[in-house]
């Protein structure tokens, strides 16, 4: 039997702990939501970690256990150790796979990824969102309908300040008027990083069935594969080479 994908949530955790409603749609904070659906599913395994933890939780153990990490910041991006970072940064080029959620697009580990300002626009007056798929043969879309509809979410619009995704999955709608790039791919060294958008603190977006199979479908793409360990620096031709004057 395969190895299990080992996924660690990690989350700010600051919102659930300081805000009466945030705490009452996520009792288990964001991480908890997400980890209990995980957990649930065959051939993935599960921890979390969280911002006040020692080392935010994410010690040289913690990441050399870790194939596919999650993601979740908001109001403390500053407050993520910057050595905690590269940590993170060189797991992920070292094969580790990231999935960055929501307000993470400005977290600095995304950020240093993908070398823009990442900034966006925004709205929050509880529109709904409509994520259509737009590479209905990609893992990660496997499963899903044509669109995903989630009732009541923060906007982001473009123009998002992200390099070009390697592949977009879904592109979303809001009623405002503004459509987001909301499912990127991007290939960093031999890891994989996708961006999903949903996920504000204050709506039950990690509840939805749709939303939590797309996360379930990115750690099985973002996951590490058996690929061969790269080779750098001067090297012996592997035919004879006769160069002529
Ligand atoms: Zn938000």
């Amino acid at each position: 039997m395969a190895q299990p994908v080992r996924v660690t949530v990690w989350n700010e955790f600051r919102h659930e702990k300081s805000d009466e409603h945030i705490r009452q749609v996520y009792p288990k904070g964001i991480h908890g939501a997400i980890a209990d659906y995980l957990e649930a599913q065959a051939g993935i395994s599960v921890q979390t970690a969280t911002l006040d933890e020692p080392e935010h939780g994410l010690t040289e153990t913690v990441l050399a256990d870790t194939d596919v990490l999650i993601w979740w910041g908001h109001q403390a991006h500053g407050a993520v150790e910057d050595a905690i970072v590269d940590r993170v940064h060189a797991r992920v080029l070292d094969g580790m796979g990231l999935i960055c959620l929501h307000s993470s697009h400005f977290s600095k580990i995304f950020k240093r990824l993908m070398g823009t300002t990442c900034n966006l626009k925004w709205r929050e007056i509880g529109e709904n969102e409509r994520l259509w798929v737009v590479d209905p043969s990609h893992p990660i879309a496997a499963g899903v309908g044509q669109y995903i509809d989630i009732p009541h979410e923060e906007m982001y619009g473009e123009f998002f300040d992200i390099p070009q995704p390697d592949r977009l999955v879904f592109v979303s709608w809001f009623p405002g008027g503004e459509v987001f790039r909301s499912g990127c791919c991007y290939h960093r060294g031999r890891g994989k990083v996708f961006y999903f958008r949903p996920g504000h603190e204050t709506f039950p977006t990690f509840y939805q069935a749709e939303v939590r199979h797309v996360i379930g479908n990115a750690v099985r793409w973002a996951a590490p594969t058996a690929g061969p360990e790269p080779v750098f620096g001067n090297v012996q031709p592997l035919e004879e080479v006769t160069v002529t004057e």
